[in-house]
Parts: structure tokens; C-alpha cells; sequence
């Protein structure tokens, strides 16, 4: 539930944010739920973005 490539990964609530390399050296920065049976995720180009969307997600299923 961690893969190793990402790195700089935080925890806001329930959801994670880790930066890793896109394909053409850039970083991108994903925010992943880790509840159960909530499937939010999304990939930002800035790291602000990422964690202020984990900041800010609810979770629609607890
Ligand atoms: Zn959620």
C-alpha cells in the first residue's frame, strides 16, 4: 500500500500524499484515500495542490 516509488509521503486524515517522478523526470504529487471503499485519488503537478486537496477531502463512506 506504499509503493517504494514514491517518497515524501504524509498522511492528512485518511488520505496520503507522495511525491514521485513522471516518466519524463518531473515530479508529480498524488493524494490517495486509504479508507475503505473510498476511491479517491488524483494526481496534482504542485505539492500545495495535492495536500490541500487531502486537507479538504471527505470521505462519503465511514
Ligand atoms: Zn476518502
Amino acid at each position: 500500500m506504499r509503493p517504494n516509488r514514491f517518497h515524501d509521503v504524509i498522511r492528512i486524515g485518511p488520505v496520503q500524499v507522495g511525491t514521485h517522478r513522471d516518466g519524463r523526470g518531473r515530479s508529480k504529487h498524488t493524494a490517495v484515500c486509504t479508507a475503505p471503499r473510498c476511491d479517491f485519488s488524483a494526481d496534482y503537478n504542485t505539492r500545495a495542490a495535492a495536500e490541500l486537496a487531502a486537507s479538504t477531502h471527505r470521505c462519503t463512506v465511514r
